[in-house]
């Protein structure tokens, strides 16, 4: 009789968990994932799928008007929120349904609920006990607002993707990303906004010219950008919130939005129960393997800390599928991690991997490699940007790349290009 329940269990069924669940169970694993929330994680349901969806949704504004000059004639224009945001959920479900498949179609135990480690090979979940001979922590992060008299009526990204009706007025508070993603997605939909920051200017981490660059360019279209700024207050009066800054300014929004970072989602867990340690602020601390201090608990994704993206999640995920059930210890690589802003305008690649318009449009790729050295001969696209995507292509294919090395690139996440690096199947 074997000695635990199952080979792996994983706690988390986001972009890392699932896929080194189902990795794992391919080569020849007993696994099992707890999920207590939503197939498919942050990115499916409240990261970057949804946002990508909200960000197509919003660049229409810009080419309504572009459209004008080339002579076009562009009548009334207005936005139903609700129906975008009932196409983006309806959207949401149908890649829940997906990620049920991928694990079930790979043998992979979904149970549903809390998940807490007893000891370093006991997990319950919702009381029932289950024993596994490792133990991988894939449980992601959580928005952080600061303790501000009045920030309960502030809202934070996983609202923002369900609220009621487009706010007229929204200030955004925060200079990541996330943020400056939200500023052009609720701006081109028809919100006056305002983004605060309480640096000398926004992206910090990025390179310079981009930051000044696309802060130039988000002014242009009108929003507001105010740096060296932050709420100290919020009241509520009515339906009107008030933002009172740390400069005695105050202003009126209908919605206040904290993108101010996000915490790994480690309390309650029994981590520290399991002898596990964690690093400032709960993050996992973990090896170049992704081993937690305890040698059969794992830890992959944003709940270690360390690049909190989703291929960077799948990366590590890969990784310890390999490292565990395929003989090969694998170290996940964070070399040019590439990355990308769907701000307005967007910095780095746009590509789309989904519509929401009901046109039955498609989009083709294909990788021609030599089966005797593994360099990669060809790649062909129909698509939407199918032109800027091979031209970098055309790059790696004139320095001799192999199919190896395409794997073994980060893609940027969502995007249509991505899938040049993440191509499994051969045809022929
Ligand atoms: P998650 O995907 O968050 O999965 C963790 C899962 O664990 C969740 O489903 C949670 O419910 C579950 N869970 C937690 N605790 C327990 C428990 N005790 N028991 C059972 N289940 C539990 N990244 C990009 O690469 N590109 C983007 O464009 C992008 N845009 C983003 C936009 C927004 C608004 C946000 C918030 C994030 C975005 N990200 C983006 C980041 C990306 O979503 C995350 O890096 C990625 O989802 C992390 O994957 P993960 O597997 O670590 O965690």
């Amino acid at each position: 009789m074997a000695q635990y329940d199952y080979d792996l269990f994983t706690i988390g069924a986001g972009s890392g968990g699932v896929r080194a669940s189902r990795m794992s169970a391919f080569f020849g694993a007993k696994v099992a994932v707890a999920e207590e929330r939503y197939l498919g994680g942050t990115c499916v349901n409240a990261g970057c799928i949804p946002k990508k969806l909200l960000v197509y949704a919003a660049h229409f504004s810009e080419d309504f008007s572009d459209a004008a000059g080339y002579g076009w004639t562009v009548g009334e224009r207005s936005v139903n929120w609700r129906k975008l945001i009932a196409n983006k959920d309806r959207e949401i479900s149908r890649l829940n349904g997906v990620y049920r498949g991928i694990l079930s179609d790979n043998g992979v135990e979904i149970i549903e609920g809390h998940a807490e480690i007893v000891d370093p090979h006991t997990v319950t979940v919702d009381g029932r006990r289950h024993t596994a001979k490792y133990i991988l922590v894939a449980v992601g992060s959580w928005p952080v607002v600061p303790k501000i008299p009045g920030a309960e009526h502030a809202i934070t990204s996983n609202e923002a993707f369900h609220l009621d009706s487009l706010p007229k007025k929204v200030i955004i508070v925060g200079g990541g990303y996330i943020g400056a993603e939200f500023a052009g997605i609720l701006y081109g939909l028809g919100s006056h906004t305002t983004q605060l920051y309480r640096g000398e200017l926004f992206l910090r981490g990025f390179d310079d010219d981009i930051r000044r660059t696309l802060a130039e360019e988000m002014r242009k279209r009108g929003i507001e950008l105010r740096f060296n700024r932050d709420i100290e207050r919020i009241d509520k009066a009515g339906a009107i919130l008030k933002a009172t800054l740390n400069d005695g300014e105050t202003i009126d929004a209908n919605q206040i939005l904290y993108a101010t970072g996000r915490a790994p989602l480690t309390r309650n867990l029994g981590l520290e129960r399991a002898g596990v340690q964690l690093k400032d602020h709960g993050a996992v601390a973990v090896d170049e393997y992704c081993k937690s201090s305890v040698d059969n608990i794992y830890a992959i994704g944003d709940c270690t800390d360390r690049l909190m993206l989703t291929p960077v999640a799948i990366a590590e995920g890969m990784a310890v599928a390999n490292t565990l059930f395929n003989n090969k210890p694998t170290k996940p690589g964070y070399l040019n991690v590439p990355t990308a802003v769907f701000s307005t305008p967007n910095c780095g690649t746009v590509g789309l991997t989904h519509t929401l318009t009901g046109r039955d449009e498609r989009t083709m790729m294909k990788l021609v490699v030599d089966a005797a050295t593994d360099r990669v001969l060809g790649c062909h696209m129909v698509g939407p940007d199918a032109g800027e995507i091979i031209q970098g292509l055309a790059v790696a294919l004139n320095c001799g790349a192999t199919k190896a090395q395409f794997d073994a690139t980060i893609g940027i996440h969502p995007t249509a290009a991505e899938e040049f690096v993440t191509m499994r199947a051969k045809v022929a």
